[in-house]
């Protein structure tokens, strides 16, 4: 809780890309680091990951659902505007784990699927695409804390990098 709420996972190479989808769908996005490494303590110098942050003061709801229209998802909720430009997190999303294949039990979608069939091939591709392109041997890692949660964790959530 101390470092807030976090975002959609941005690859750098994405982060552009989301700004300017953005811009296409008169959007505000807030994208910020997320995981940053160095060889020493000083400070990141590179960034692995940014995070887009949800429109809501608490850090939720993602600036891209359609909450306006009554278009919807396959699944029967919002539909998402950048649907087949979605970052690749979204991509992998409901895998969170890959070895063993693991599903995020939190997915309102999973709850009623139970354990991952062999349906979830694409979104693993994507989860150890992402794994690789984080892979590190930095001595230094750091976190960046957002400083957007519920506004009565404000005085407890931090903000800037953290040595984690
Ligand atoms: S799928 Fe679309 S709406 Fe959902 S988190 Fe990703 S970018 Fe946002």
């Amino acid at each position: 809780m101390q470092f807030g709420k976090i975002g959609v996972l941005i690859m750098p190479e994405e982060k552009k890309k989301m700004t300017s989808l953005a811009e296409k769908n008169d959007i505000k996005v807030t994208i910020l680091p997320r995981i940053g490494v160095s060889e020493t303590k000083s400070e990141p110098e590179t960034i692995l990951a940014y995070q887009m942050m949800g429109n809501d003061p608490n850090g939720n709801t993602c600036p891209f659902l359609d909450t306006t229209s009554s278009k919807r998802s396959p699944h029967g909720g919002y539909a998402c505007k950048i649907y087949e430009n979605r970052p690749l997190a979204c991509r992998a999303y409901p895998v969170i784990q890959s070895s063993p294949v693991g599903l995020d039990p939190k997915c309102k979608f999973c709850e009623n699927c139970g354990t991952p069939s062999g349906n979830v091939n694409s979104e693993l591709e994507s989860l150890v695409l992402i794994q690789k392109k984080m892979d590190t041997n930095a001595p230094c890692i750091w976190r960046y804390a957002t400083g957007i949660g519920e506004p009565q964790d404000k005085d407890l959530i931090k903000t800037g990098w953290f040595l984690v």
